[in-house]
């Protein structure tokens, strides 16, 4: 997986930042996640082919989170795009781009398909044969999600030696690698265990911003490779996260430790600040394993 940050601050688009909006390459995919302004300059600055994003992601209805999205869907038109655009997010999304779109008397000439959300529960909402995506149900002011991308168990390891050795055809390599027994040459059932290894083990990132401290969430993200956990306050403001349905960095860290994730990535950062240093530190009192984020930043994992 590797994980592309095209904006990780909240509120207002600056000379030097972006509001939220991220680029994961899982498998085959390249899946946008949130789209606030200026998204798609983004992805030119960081060559990322417009035909691969099939798929976008929007948490919530704020403005820091979506105000790109009616632009590259115009911008993929004026491209000339016909490949299918699915759009996952809150009820309304379809609403307020289809009447943006229509004021304008601009219609797509690919194919427009909404996928909205109403569910408080965590539900899955895509699915293929590499990578499934569930909803994770915020706090926030407004309904929103987080969204957990997970891969699944991919193909068992052949060994090829063990293989040769039980005399297994070669026509029954895929059935193996599916982790199916299969009969070999000499008429003998062979137990797949005992010729195959585990293969990689699947890897899997949440999302999760806009949302104030909720502990709910750690069921469903329990174990996550990667974790991005929004951080809008650090402590002297942490009397605001409440009011605002927003998190510290330290209750980032909180719902981190609790989940047992392997890396938490902070983001959606108030501008109020100067640098980023205190986010990580205040983080690392609770949670070792931080990471920060920012605009242009790229994760490998
Ligand atoms: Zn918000």
């Amino acid at each position: 997986m590797k994980l592309t940050i095209l904006g990780c601050y909240s509120a207002t688009p600056r000379a030097l930042t972006n509001t939220t909006s991220q680029v994961l390459e899982i498998n085959n995919h390249m899946f946008l996640i949130d789209c606030g302004e200026g998204t798609q300059v983004e992805l030119r600055k960081h060559k990322i082919k417009f035909n691969r994003i099939k798929h976008i992601f929007i948490s919530h209805l704020h403005g820091d989170h979506f105000f790109g999205l009616v632009g590259l869907i115009s911008t993929f038109r004026l491209l000339t795009r016909e490949t299918d655009l699915h759009i996952y997010g809150p009820k309304g999304i379809k609403e307020v781009v289809t009447l943006q779109m229509k004021l304008a008397d601009s219609w797509t000439n690919y194919k427009l398909i909404f996928h909205e959300l109403t569910s408080e529960n965590s539900e899955l909402i895509f699915e293929d044969e590499e990578v499934q995506v569930l909803t994770i149900p915020l706090n926030h002011r407004i309904y929103t999600n987080g969204y957990l991308f997970k891969e699944k168990e991919g193909n068992r390891k052949l060994d090829i030696g063990l293989v040769e050795e039980a005399n297994i055809n070669i026509a029954y390599y895929r059935k193996l690698a599916q982790g199916f027994d299969v009969v070999n040459d000499d008429g003998v059932l062979i137990n797949n265990k005992t010729v195959t290894k585990p293969g990689l083990k699947p890897k899997s990132y949440a999302f999760c911003s806009d949302t104030m401290y909720k502990e709910d969430i750690v069921p469903i993200i329990k174990n996550t490779d990667v974790l991005y956990h929004e951080s809008t306050f650090l402590e002297k403001h942490a009397y605001l996260a409440p009011k605002t349905k927003h998190s510290t960095a330290k209750e980032a860290a909180s719902i981190a430790k609790q989940a047992n994730v392997g890396t938490l990535l902070l983001g959606h950062y108030s501008t109020r600040y100067e640098g980023l240093n205190a986010f990580k530190q205040e983080a690392q009192e609770i949670f070792e394993n931080v990471e920060l984020c920012e605009d242009g930043k790229t994760f490998n994992f």
